[in-house]
């Protein structure tokens, strides 16, 4: 067989991540075992029938065939008015390109704002695909750390630096966090405004949880003075609409650069399917009633894990703002990550996520998804938290 070629083969970090502890609860469960899966960010409830009855419809209505590349007209002017209405910034379609969700608007930002081999900045902790996205579209991903002190928030001045440092041509945020549950305040985002506007560079705002907001404000970057014309905004129905298999999102930009963003339709995923869209356009119509709805579940056990994580000393939950996580600080442990994460699968079948499989700067912590039934999610943190304080009592003793 010929070489494959070296960005395919490079996409991933290599090396362990974290993810076979997801895999190893996978297997638990295929083999019949209970496991309190707590890992990836996906609703425990499916996709309203409401929604799917649009889609089959439109369907058998004839909305079969290759569908309007850039979106449906429909699609866009909604996704525009949803925009504008909640930002406050002009917002047409011509703003607007449909993707096959927030996954594949991620790579188009990446592949319109980056030229092969440059710098492409993001956050650490991150969202375990960024990397490989970046590869992907041709760049070099290069992470500015932050710390569990300040919130894992980005410090302005070090993305200043690291934008200098690299020459980067853009910056990838997110915002609310995943996996922090971080919810970037205005000071923060004013300062990466400013940044971006004094060194030129694009900005990549994944604001694909901007419906799960526990604490604060959502506030999109977009609409900061002079960022109209330098953010993407990724944007999606996955988690607002538990629609993450309908594979459907966006990218607000430009009109010049969303004119771009169509070429790269055309030779990439050729639009959406047209019935996909029509019952996105549905959903989107059901108005935010229905995104919060979707969202109340994520908000009351926010409020359970409050509630038992104070109760306690062991383990500490990052003072998160948004997204459908808790970030538990396990240092106390002794324990990394996902060394904490296997043994507490071992223990208990309770599967969460390593910090690691974020970031660096994400060691020592746990991501715990809050996607199963609220009396489930009790009792699974609180053997979490019980397990926490076993193994730091066992820790000290051992130290004495
Ligand atoms: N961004 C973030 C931060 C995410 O957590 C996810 C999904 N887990 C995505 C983007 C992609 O979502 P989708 O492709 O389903 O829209």
């Amino acid at each position: 067989m010929p070489n494959l070629s070296t960005r395919i083969t490079t996409l991933n970090d290599g090396g362990s991540d974290g993810w076979e502890v997801f895999y190893a609860a996978r297997r638990l469960v295929a083999q019949g075992v209970r496991v309190t899966e707590l890992t990836i960010g996906e609703h425990e409830t499916r996709t309203d029938p409401a929604i799917l009855g649009a889609m089959h419809s439109a369907a058998l209505a004839g909305h079969t065939g290759y569908a309007d590349i850039p979106g449906i007209p429909a699609l866009r002017e909604e996704i525009a008015r949803r925009v504008f209405q909640r930002t406050g910034v002009p917002t047409g379609s011509e703003n607007v390109i449909v993707t096959p969700g927030g996954q594949a608007a991620l790579f188009a930002a990446h592949v319109a704002t980056c030229n092969p081999g440059v710098t492409a900045l993001h956050i650490d902790p991150f969202y375990a695909t960024y990397r490989g996205t970046i590869r992907a579209a041709g760049a070099v991903p290069h992470a500015v750390d932050t710390r569990p002190e300040t919130g894992f928030l980005p410090d302005p001045e070090r993305v200043a630096q690291a934008a200098r440092d690299t020459r980067a041509a853009s910056l990838l945020i997110n915002t609310p966090n995943n996996p922090t549950g971080a919810v970037y305040p205005r000071a923060t985002l004013d300062g990466l405004a400013q940044t971006a506007r004094a060194q030129d560079f694009w900005v990549i705002s994944d604001e694909v949880y901007d419906t799960q907001v526990w604490q604060g404000a959502h506030l999109s970057i977009r609409a900061l003075p002079g960022m109209a014309e330098r953010t993407l905004v990724v944007g999606s129905l996955s988690k607002s609409h538990a629609m993450t298999g309908s594979r459907i999102g966006w990218i607000v930009g430009p009109p010049s650069a969303i004119a771009r963003l169509y070429d790269l339709s055309v030779t990439t995923t050729y639009g959406v399917p047209g019935y996909i869209q029509d019952g996105a356009l549905f959903a989107l119509r059901q108005g935010m009633a229905a995104e919060t709805a979707v969202a109340a579940p994520f908000r009351r056990r926010r409020q359970i894990a409050t509630d038992i994580l104070g109760a306690q000393h062991a383990i500490a939950m990052v003072p998160s703002g948004g997204a459908m996580y808790l970030f538990l600080d396990v240092r106390a442990t002794g324990l990394s990550g996902v060394d904490f994460a296997n043994a507490l699968l071992d223990a208990h079948r309770i599967a969460v996520m390593p910090g690691e499989s974020f970031g660096a700067c994400a060691a020592g912590f746990v991501r715990v998804a809050m996607t199963v039934p609220d009396a489930n999610f009790d009792r699974a943190l609180r053997r979490l938290c019980a397990f926490g304080a076993e193994l730091a009592r066992a820790r000290k003793a051992a130290a004495r």
